[in-house]
């Protein structure tokens, strides 16, 4: 059961006219209507300096998954699913967001993150440089190396935080502390020998060094294997007060008020799934990690600045399986309502956006609460559902849900669809992975504008379309940085 938000009047007048209307109640949505209308005229900007900064980056979350997780999360609470709203989804403020990397026009995780970090775009593939430096240089990454957003607060005596829930050295996370020539670089044994001799650093390295300020506060996730012991003892050396931790038995009972500086890495890898977690699964969740560092975070007086990635809703649209990522946006969208429900909107700014979208679709006429993972059965000529599911010129059956390319791409005749929640859903190109093995299939990124949902300080910043390097400027306008 998801708590919903305590809400702010305005935002409740909102919540409300999505939350109660129904088709055949044509008062009800009347007066929902306007009611809406009315909290909107309520909203009034919030001008004070944010003292508080928490930047939630879904993966791959564009507006199709965005829609398909509010109508998977309805109906995981028995509702038809149409009418639900997300957590962000009651946010005052949303503007549609530019993706492209500098030289890339449907982008990748790195060059997107590296733009809402660094205020300026970059290509594909780096992190925390200029799109000077080409991919996998090490002497022109040296060189064009671009402070970050939490180097900047970090001088400011803002504590910094990354919550993750892949490995925590990963391209996103990685964008909020590390510049390197390739998002590859994680782990020292992933560098090339010249690079090294260059005197680049791996990105595990630059989480441990991280400056100016005390290091990065807290850091939760996965990624274990990415850290020797090596690096493991001089992050002990260099935060003799703080907490290494590997479960989230450890991470429930960490005192925040004593907690120190913590490392907590999760698994060897990216952390479990959703779908594949069950009773005996040690690792804490998205919410639980969040939870935990605001509690921490916030015993820092002059304020923090926080990023938290739901990193596996991206890596699920890869596998090209809708019902693994849908989980992930809906612990996502709980995470963001964990928040919401701990820090004072009058502070602290929370934004929430998707670093670039995915090949996802949502198609097919399928009839009003129709199992948003099942196979479209259409309305009858009156516009009342019939009961089995349409067939298309195949004579097969099709789901809502589907990609352009990747696994489940269809070569020869199409089988019937499966509907089961782990099932890739049908596609039509076999994308080769684009970064790991290309003999296998990945679904790939897309490249339409994402949405951003901003509440607190400066969030009516958030308004009309916008490059994703403004994102970097509405957070640095809020802690009232002035322009340099
Ligand atoms: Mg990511
Ligand atoms: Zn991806």
């Amino acid at each position: 059961m998801v708590t919903r938000f305590v809400l702010p009047a305005f935002i409740l007048a909102f919540a409300l006219s999505c939350g109660t209307a129904q088709a055949d109640e044509p008062d009800v949505w009347f007066a929902a209507g306007t009611a809406t209308v009315k909290a909107r005229l309520a909203v009034k900007p919030n001008t004070r300096k944010a003292k508080n900064i928490i930047l939630f980056i879904g993966d791959g979350m564009g507006v199709t998954t965005v829609t398909a997780g509010r109508i998977f999360d309805g109906q995981s609470r028995g509702g038809q699913g149409e009418e639900n709203a997300l957590s962000f989804e009651n946010f005052p403020h949303t503007a549609l967001v530019k993706t492209y990397n500098s030289n890339q026009q449907v982008p990748d995780s790195a060059g997107t993150a590296s733009a809402m970090n660094t205020g300026v775009k970059t290509r594909a593939g780096v992190l925390g440089i200029t799109a000077a430096a080409h991919r996998a240089n090490c002497s022109e990454a040296l060189a064009n190396s671009v402070p970050t957003f939490a180097e900047r607060a970090a001088t400011q005596g803002k504590a910094i935080g990354v919550v993750t829930t892949t490995r925590i050295t990963h391209a996103t996370p990685a964008a909020v502390y590390a510049h390197s020539a390739d998002r590859e670089w994680e782990g020292a044994d992933d560098l090339p020998p010249d690079a090294l001799q260059q005197g680049c650093k791996s990105i595990a390295q630059q989480l441990i060094e991280f400056s100016p300020g005390p290091g990065i506060a807290v850091a939760l996730g996965g990624g274990r294997g990415k850290f020797d012991a090596s690096l493991l003892s001089s992050w002990r050396s260099r935060f003799p007060d703080g907490r290494l931790i590997a479960d989230r038995t450890a991470l429930a009972a960490l005192d925040p008020a004593k907690a120190g500086h913590v490392l907590g890495l999760f698994n060897k890898s990216h952390m479990a799934y959703m779908q594949d977690r069950t009773a005996q699964t040690t690792e804490p969740t998205l919410s639980e990690m969040t939870a935990k560092a605001i509690e921490i975070l916030s015993h820092t007086k002059q304020g923090y600045f926080l990023m938290v990635e739901g990193g596996r809703i991206d890596q699920a649209h890869h596998e090209g399986v809708a019902g693994k990522a849908l989980l992930e946006v809906q612990e996502f969208s709980k995470a963001i309502q964990t928040a919401f429900d701990k820090v004072d909107l009058k502070d602290t700014l929370i934004l929430v956006t998707a670093d670039h979208s995915h090949s996802f679709t949502m198609a097919g006429y399928p009839t009003r609460g129709n199992p948003i993972l099942g196979l479209v059965t259409e309305n009858d000529e009156h516009g009342d559902p019939l009961d089995v599911p349409a067939l298309a010129l195949d004579g097969q059956p099709f789901t809502t849900l589907g990609y352009y390319n990747g696994p489940g791409a269809v070569t020869g005749p199409r089988p019937a669809p499966s509907t089961a929640a782990n099932a890739k859903q049908q596609a039509l190109i076999p994308t080769a992975d684009h970064f790991a093995n290309a003999t296998n299939s990945a679904e790939t990124h897309g490249g339409e504008d994402v949405p951003l949902y901003a509440a607190g300080p400066w969030s009516h910043l958030a308004d009309g379309v916008i490059e994703q390097n403004v994102i970097y400027h509405i957070m640095s306008h809020a802690y009232g940085w002035r322009t340099p």
